[in-house]
C-alpha cells in the first residue's frame, strides 16, 4: 500500500474546509489544511455572512432612530454616517470570531495548517511553492468568488463586490446594485438605511427569484417604502466610468426606452463562480460541470479519493450547507461510513427586514416538481407580538402534499430566520402537525404564527358540520346562543 504524508489534505479554510479539518483531526486522522489567504475563515467570516449581518444591524439601529416617532418617541436629528466607524465595528466582530477559526486552534485540534497556493502534481500530491504534500484523500473546499457578468463596458469601469464593500472608509453618496438576489437585497436596504441613494437593477420582474413572487414582493415593497429604487425588467445595455466617483449604467426598460442611471459606485451582486482555477485540476482529470466541481451524492469527484464540499460544488451556497457537506465528507472519508447528502430540509434566509426564510418546497419548486399541493397561510397582522413590536408586515405559508404531509414552509416577516428553526426541528424530527398544533407556545411571541398556521389547517376539520352534528347528537348541545 502506498504511503502518504497525511491521511487527509484539505484545500480551503472556509466553512466547509474548517469543518472537515476539525472533524478529521479530532477523530485522529493526520490532517493537513491549506489556505491561500493569510487567515482562515473564508468568505463567510471576511467578506460574507459576518460583515453583512454586522452592517445590517448598524443600519437597523439607524433606521429605528429615524422612525422613532412611530414608536411614540421624539424624532431624532440624524447626522451623516461615518462609515469608518461602522467599518471598525465590522472588523471588531470579524476579529472576535477569527479567534475560533485561528491557526492555533486548528493546530491544537491536531491539524497542520499551511498558507499558500497548492497545485496538484498528481492525484495524491500537491505542491505549495517548492514543498510537496501527499495525502491519501483530498478535499477541495475552495469556495466561490463574485461573478462578473459580461456587460459591455464593465471591465473598463471600477466596481465593487462583496470583497470590498465592507472595508470602505467612506459611505458613497449613491450606488447602483446589479442583481437582486439575497446579497443585493440585504445590501440595498442596509446602505439605504445608512443614508445612501440606492438603485437596484434586475432583469426579471421579481427580486429574490428563487422565492415565490408573493413572498419576495413583501420584501420588495418594504425596501421600496424605505427609498430603495428598483428598476425591474431592466436589461443592462452599457456601463461606463466618468471619473472615480461617477459611474453610469444604461438600462433598457420594459417599454423599450433607455434609462441612464448615474451613481458614485457600482456594486456587482450577480451570483458566484466556483474557485476551481489554478489548482491544476485539469492535469489530474477531475471532472467539472457548469456549476463547479462535479460530485456524487457522497461528495466524491470522479476520482473517488478526492472530495468536494461547499460553494465550489455550486449546490447550495450557504455557510450551513458548507458545514453540513463538510460533515458528510468526514463520514465518508474518515469514518468510511457511506453517507449521502440530503437537501430536503435545507433551510435558508435572506436577512432583509422583513426577513424571508424558507425550508423545503415553495410553490415555485413544487410546481416545477409537478406536485399537487395545498397552501395554508397566516399573516403577521394577527400576531400580537408583531403588532406590539411595530412589525405587522409579512406572512407564513405552509405547503402540504396530497396526503397532507408538509412539503415546505416559507416565512416573510420579523425574525423569519429564527422562526424557521421550529420548522427545522419539526420537519427533521418528522413531528406530526397535530403535535405542533397542540404544543403550548409562550404568549406573546412571533413564534405563535407557526402554531397558528397549523391551526389554520386543522380548524376546518375540527369545527366541521359533521363534528358539530355528532356532538349535538351525543351530548345534546343546544347550539348557537347569539345571532
Ligand atoms: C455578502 C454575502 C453574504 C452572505 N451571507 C450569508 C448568510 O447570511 N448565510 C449563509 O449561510 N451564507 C451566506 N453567504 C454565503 C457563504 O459566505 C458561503 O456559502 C460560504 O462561505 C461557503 O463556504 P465555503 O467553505 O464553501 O467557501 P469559503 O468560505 O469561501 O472558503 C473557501 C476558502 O478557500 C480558500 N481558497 C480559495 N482558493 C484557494 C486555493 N486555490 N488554494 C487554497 N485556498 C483557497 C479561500 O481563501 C477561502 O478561505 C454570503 C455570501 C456573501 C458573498
Amino acid at each position: 500500500m502506498p504511503s502518504y504524508d497525511y491521511d487527509i489534505g484539505i484545500i480551503g479554510g472556509g466553512a466547509a474546509g474548517l469543518t472537515v479539518a476539525a472533524g478529521a483531526a479530532q477523530l485522529g486522522a493526520k490532517t493537513l489544511l491549506i489556505e491561500k489567504e493569510k487567515e482562515l475563515g473564508g468568505d463567510c467570516l471576511h467578506f460574507g455572512c459576518v460583515p453583512s449581518k454586522t452592517l445590517i444591524r448598524s443600519a437597523q439601529v439607524r433606521h429605528l432612530m429615524k422612525v422613532s416617532r412611530e414608536f411614540g418617541l421624539p424624532s431624532v436629528e440624524l447626522p451623516p454616517v461615518d462609515y469608518a466607524e461602522v467599518r471598525k465595528r465590522i472588523q471588531s466582530v470579524i476579529r472576535t470570531i477569527q479567534a475560533h477559526d485561528s491557526e492555533e486552534r486548528f493546530c491544537s485540534l491536531g491539524a497542520k495548517v499551511v498558507f499558500g497556493s497548492p497545485v496538484f502534481s498528481d492525484d495524491h500530491a500537491v505542491k505549495v511553492e517548492r514543498q510537496t504534500y501527499t495525502a491519501r484523500r483530498w478535499v477541495i473546499a475552495t469556495g466561490s468568488s463574485p461573478a462578473a457578468p459580461p456587460f459591455e463596458g464593465l471591465s473598463d469601469t471600477p466596481f465593487l463586490t462583496n470583497k470590498d464593500i465592507f472595508s470602505l472608509y467612506r459611505l458613497p453618496e449613491s450606488m447602483i446594485i446589479l442583481g437582486a438576489g439575497p446579497v443585493a437585497a440585504e445590501m440595498a436596504q442596509a446602505f439605504c438605511r445608512l443614508g445612501m441613494e440606492v438603485h437596484v437593477v434586475q432583469r426579471s420582474s421579481q427580486i429574490l427569484s428563487k422565492e415565490d413572487k408573493d413572498m419576495a414582493d413583501v420584501v420588495l415593497e418594504a425596501l421600496r417604502s424605505e427609498g430603495v429604487r428598483f428598476h425591474l425588467n431592466a436589461t443592462v445595455q452599457h456601463i461606463s466610468s466618468h471619473g472615480e466617483n461617477s459611474q453610469v449604467v444604461v438600462v433598457k426598460q420594459e417599454d423599450g426606452a433607455s434609462l441612464s442611471l448615474r451613481a458614485e459606485k457600482i456594486l456587482v451582486a450577480m451570483g458566484r463562480e466556483p474557485n476551481i482555477m489554478d489548482l491544476g485540476l485539469e492535469g489530474i482529470d477531475v471532472e467539472l460541470d457548469r456549476k463547479g466541481l462535479k460530485v456524487d451524492d457522497r461528495l466524491r469527484t470522479n476520482l473517488k479519493h478526492i472530495y468536494g464540499a461547499g460553494d465550489v460544488t455550486g449546490a447550495y451556497q450557504f455557510t450551513h450547507a458548507a458545514g453540513y457537506e463538510g460533515g458528510i465528507v468526514v463520514s465518508n472519508a474518515v469514518f468510511h461510513l457511506p453517507r449521502r447528502v440530503d437537501y430536503t430540509w435545507l433551510p435558508w434566509c435572506t436577512y432583509s427586514d422583513p426577513e424571508l426564510a424558507s425550508i423545503g418546497l415553495n410553490e415555485k419548486r413544487a410546481k416545477e416538481a409537478g406536485l399537487v399541493y395545498t397552501v395554508w397561510s397566516e399573516s403577521f397582522k394577527g400576531n400580537d407580538r408583531g403588532l406590539a413590536a411595530g412589525e405587522g408586515i409579512g406572512k407564513i405559508k405552509m405547503l402540504l402534499d396530497e396526503k397532507e404531509n408538509p412539503l415546505g414552509v416559507q416565512i416573510v416577516g420579523p425574525d423569519a430566520g429564527e422562526l424557521l428553526n421550529e420548522w427545522v426541528a419539526a420537519l427533521n424530527g418528522k413531528v406530526k402537525l397535530s403535535r405542533l398544533a397542540s404544543a403550548v407556545h409562550p404568549y406573546p411571541t412571533l413564534g405563535e404564527i407557526n402554531k397558528k398556521v397549523v391551526g389554520a389547517y386543522f380548524s376546518p376539520k375540527i369545527f366541521s358540520d359533521k363534528v358539530r352534528k355528532g356532538l349535538r347528537y351525543f351530548f345534546q348541545l343546544k347550539g348557537r346562543a347569539c345571532g
